[in-house]
């Protein structure tokens, strides 16, 4: 048994991602402002009150990736100074276009659809965007400590969250403790607010613990894969914003392109892929690299460098498939609980503003000094009475519409339009986990590999070298494979061992050994994108957090 210091801290978040960080501002700022005011009136003080927020990154936005329009709402709102403070937005959008790609061609719409007209939002790098906040919300009194991972959620006697083991440090790759070894602390807090982004490791387990998602439609997601591309001086134009459907997804891949221009001639590229296609084949890092050969996009990109690679997952199920998101001693907040909007494809200004709502219902629970259920229910009550509700209940079909194919889905989306979300169908909760659609091989060989030029397309390999990850070689891998004999016995025949195709970051092979075949899992590889997690056909893989500071150092994605 492992002896285990605990801390005690009022309100916790775990994962220091734009929902966290916006959330622990506001907290703070509302704290602050309620003391001064106690001050000046003789009102009842709440004191001191620590707020922490810990993050598995080895620094505050090491693990932020994302292909980003924003909508800066939330950020005025909390930092109204926010130019002076140097907010890192690259540009206000200039120029739009939607294109649909075939093989060879580019159509262009002649007008953007509304839902993608992104007219006084913002390219950002939400990388550089957490790494510029981060110390912002420190000054402001929030302690936030880098190299902390969430490894399990502490409840009491009553299933009321009261906070969060961390992680250890130091266990060798045999599971025995070395001779740095320092045991993870138990953080005891009032409230623990779970924004790890999608998939979290300690949301999934609290999900599922506590039913939160019963009666809900289950999570779908996608894969996002980027680039970031150097350009010749004066080619890129910031602000300029690329989205294309077609190739090369097939009709039953979801799924599409962005291409935003940045400052310093940088240029944003990437593909997001649905994950619930059907052919297990399906690879989104190679189609990324399809894409980039397409002949409209390989001469956008003729002449630039490619310098920085990341792969994330983005939830997409929308509002259907929300946990319940408060409960005894706890919220959730941000992509954790799918605060995304899937037909914009846009994100960051709902997790931020899900963490301010999130900030203000603890406040209250604070004042009352009750922090249980019935008391954080409040933090649904601000949603459910705010524009995140609208605008997540527009668009709550949206994701759903495109599970009979493309064309389907666009004319379907196109209605749901028209009729405020309901579109001929109505609301759509028969549906399926995104790995319950993979279909099973019935013999079909493995697809060619990916032929790398390594100046247009890049192998696995190549690009995380490119996401600087690193995890320390001796450690337990943080990726469990449940059940090793079902890769081998059952899932080679079936669906061809997906996860060598899936993953984005070559982790996952099946090697030969004394005439035998194993999975390999080639952990340190790990970008931490959690597509393994969710695709697995017979979700067998548990992603658990490695010790801190592992994996990538995103820089500018
Ligand atoms: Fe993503 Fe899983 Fe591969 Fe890591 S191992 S990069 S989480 S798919």
């Amino acid at each position: 048994m492992i002896e285990r210091e605990s801390l005690e801290v009022d309100v916790l978040f775990v994962g220091a991602g734009p929902a966290s960080l916006a959330g622990a501002l506001k907290l703070r700022q509302l704290i602050n402002a309620h003391n001064e005011q106690s001050e000046k009136t003789g009102g009842k003080s709440l004191g001191e009150i620590s707020i922490c927020v810990i993050e598995k990154g080895r620094e505050v936005g090491a693990h932020m990736c994302s292909g980003a329009v924003m909508d800066i709402r939330v950020l005025k709102e909390l930092l109204p100074n926010y130019e002076e403070l140097g907010a890192p937005l690259e540009s206000e959008v200039t120029e739009e276009d939607v294109s649909y790609l075939t093989e060879t061609g580019k159509i262009k719409s002649p007008i953007i659809p509304p839902p993608l007209n992104n007219h006084g939002k913002y390219v950002v790098s939400l990388n550089k965007l957490i790494r510029w906040l981060g110390p912002i919300v420190e000054a402001a009194g929030v302690d936030i400590y880098p190299e902390f991972p969430g490894a399990a959620v502490l409840y009491d006697d009553n299933n009321q969250v009261i906070g969060v083991q961390t992680g250890d440090k130091g266990i060798g790759k045999d599971g025995e403790p070395r001779d740095n070894f320092e045991p993870g602390a138990n953080l005891l807090a009032k409230v623990t607010v779970f924004g790890e982004g999608p998939r979290g490791s300690l949301t999934k387990k609290l999900v599922e613990k506590l039913k939160l998602d019963q009666g809900r439609n289950p999570q779908v997601y996608s894969t996002g894969v980027k680039e970031i591309w150097e350009m010749p001086k004066g080619r890129v134009k910031p602000g300029f914003v690329m989205h294309s459907l077609g190739y090369p997804l097939p009709n039953d891949t979801y799924g599409g392109s962005f291409i935003y221009g940045m400052q310093n001639d940088l240029l944003d590229v990437g593909l997001v892929v649905g994950l619930d296609y059907r052919n297990p084949h399906t690879d989104p890092h190679k189609l990324f690299q399809q894409f980039k050969s397409h002949p409209h996009i390989a001469k956008m990109l003729e002449g630039g460098k490619m310098l920085y690679y990341g792969a994330k997952t983005v939830p997409m199920g929308g509002y259907f498939a929300q946990p319940k998101y408060y409960g005894d001693g706890f919220c959730i907040i941000g992509d954790s609980a799918s605060f995304l909007n899937s037909q914009k494809l846009k994100g960051i200004h709902l997790a931020m503003q899900s963490g301010v709502y999130a900030a203000q219902a603890i406040f209250e629970a604070l004042l009352a000094d009750k922090y249980d259920d019935a008391q954080l229910k409040r933090y649904y009550d601000l949603v459910e009475g705010s524009y995140i509700k609208k605008e997540l209940y527009e668009v709550r079909n949206f994701h759903q519409a495109f599970e009979k194919g493309r064309i389907w889905g666009l004319i379907e989306s196109g209605l749901q339009y028209i009729t405020g979300g309901a579109g001929v169908r109505g609301d759509l909760r028969d549906v399926k986990a995104g790995h319950e659609h993979m279909q099973k091989i019935n013999g079909a060989p493995d697809p060619a590999p990916l032929q790398a030029d390594k100046k247009l397309t890049f192998d696995k390999l190549t690009d995380v070298y490119h996401a600087s990850v690193e995890h320390s070689e001796d450690q337990p891998s943080h990726l469990k494979i449940l059940d090793p004999n079902i890769c081998i016995e059952r899932c080679t025949k079936e669906y061809g061992n997906p996860c060598q195709h899936f993953c984005p970051a070559a982790v996952y092979e099946v090697e030969e050994v004394n005439g035998g075949r194993r999975p390999k899992v080639n952990f340190s590889n790990c970008v931490h994108c959690k597509t393994c997690d969710i695709m697995d056909p017979y979700q067998i893989i548990d992603w658990v957090t490695p010790e801190g500071g592992g994996g990538p150092n995103y820089i500018n994605t």
